[in-house]
């Protein structure tokens, strides 16, 4: 059986839900999972309106024009696919309506992370509802499956973290059965607790969802369909001539997610390495091309240089107060600063008097470094970039370093991180 994963793009409107059909129809015959995340900038508008809804009854209005927006676009593209307007689709569109409206009636519940795995989880239902309908009405038979009922978290609101023997248990109870006959259409980014809460598994999970569904059905493989050929080299938005590529493995990919490329969740790949599932991201506009395989296997030959851009960096750099050097004991207090402020180092350095860190800049930045400073020297330069190259040459270096004053630049055998700024004219 295979597993596909259609993220939001591929479903943003009525034309693209009857493109994902052809490409399902395609495949329709073997056992087929399909997993799809909200429509278009769903989720997005679903964070917004919990967001008003926390800030109060001052905020109404905000909530029911966003509610109002949501509403009207899935209905809408629900008319454009299903021309009876009699059909049970839209009770089930108007029931998970109601459902968020209560929900929006209530005082909100004071923790949240928790209302909004409530609010925002609606996406994804009402998505798949569209979807599942569709495709039935198309002739394929299609069941549609709440992923609630497979996907088991502990309560971490937001981040759930996987119960596996329990995910497991669930998907193969009835999952294969059903896939003898009829394509599954379930929800990415949501599961459930023990106590049957809705929780979600970070933005962009639902490539996860899909990697945890092909993992436990032992799937002969997983394809993501996106809007970009397949894996490409660069970031298309800082890059020009970016190169797809062809054939990545799994730790190239685990690499490339790690240092911020932005292409396959970071958490996809893990449980498809552990079994050997090949992973295909192919483009749902141009079908007919193969895309980019991630698999184990090597090839001889090294892979292109893949470039990776982060913006908005802080490198920060710690020193002894008393020009001493910083021990063991010492780093291990600094790394708790950092992981008790939540904030996730990209690339460090030390030297015999200092320890240098780049950090995506935001505002627990600022109280990491008074924290500190209460015990070291800190210094810092905003506005820094941090490059990576994977799979680097002097070429490729000195391409990124034009026009760039160098601060701290690192390298492994296969990778080389720059943290670099524009040079002042
Ligand atoms: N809809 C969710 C999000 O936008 C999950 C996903 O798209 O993967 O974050
Ligand atoms: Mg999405």
């Amino acid at each position: 059986m295979r597993v596909f994963k259609f993220g939001g793009a591929s479903v943003k409107d009525a034309a693209g839900v009857k493109n994902s059909t052809e490409i399902i129809r395609g495949y329709a015959g073997d056992s087929l999972l399909v997993v799809v995340s909200a429509m278009g900038d769903t989720t997005n508008q679903l964070e917004a309106l919990c967001n008003a809804f926390f800030r109060g009854p001052e905020r109404q209005d905000e909530t029911t024009a966003l509610l109002q927006e949501i509403k009207i676009n899935h209905e809408q593209i629900a008319r454009e696919l299903i021309a009876d307007d009699k059909h049970p689709l839209f009770d089930e569109l108007n029931n998970s309506f109601v459902e968020l409206e209560w929900i929006l009636e209530e005082e909100p519940h004071d923790n949240f992370d928790f209302v909004y795995d409530q609010i925002v989880s609606f996406g994804e239902l009402l998505s798949t509802r569209i979807v599942a309908t569709y495709l039935h009405e198309q002739g394929i038979p299609t069941r549609w499956a709440d992923a609630r009922n497979y996907i088991q978290t502990d309560n971490t609101y937001r981040e759930g973290v996987v119960d596996w023997e329990l995910t497991q248990s669930r998907i193969r109870e009835d999952l294969p059965g059903i896939l003898k006959k009829e394509v599954v259409v379930t929800q990415g980014f949501i599961g459930s607790t023990s106590e049957n809460y809705t929780t979600t598994l970070g933005r962009d999970g639902s490539d996860y969802s899909a990697a945890i569904f092909a993992f436990c059905l032992d799937a002969e493989s997983l394809t993501i369909w996106k809007d970009v050929q397949g894996v490409l080299n660069a970031d298309p938005k800082w890059f020009n001539n970016t190169v797809k590529i062809n054939k990545l493995t799994y730790n190239d990919a685990i690499e490339l997610s790690y240092y911020g490329a932005n292409v396959i969740h970071p958490k996809t790949i893990k449980p498809l390495q552990n079994k050997n599932i090949p992973l295909f991201v192919r483009s749902f506009l141009q079908p007919e091309n193969p895309g980019t395989v991630v698999t184990s296997a090597y090839d001889d030959q090294l892979p292109i240089p893949c470039f990776i851009f982060k913006m908005n960096q802080r490198l920060i750099s710690v020193h002894a107060r008393d020009f001493s050097f910083i021990h063991e004991d010492g780093f291990s207090e600094i790394f708790r600063y950092f992981a008790e402020s939540g904030t996730r180092i990209n690339v460090m350095q030390n030297t015999a008097i200092s320890f240098s860190v780049s950090v995506d800049d935001s505002e627990k930045v600022e109280t990491l470094i008074e924290k500190l400073r209460e015990k070291y020297k800190v210094l810092y330069n905003t506005g820094m970039e941090l490059i990576t190259i994977r799979y680097y040459n002097q070429e490729t270096i000195d391409r990124v370093l034009k026009n760039k004053q160098l601060f701290l630049e690192q390298k492994s055998r296969y990778t080389v991180q720059l943290v670099v700024k524009d040079v002042e004219k």
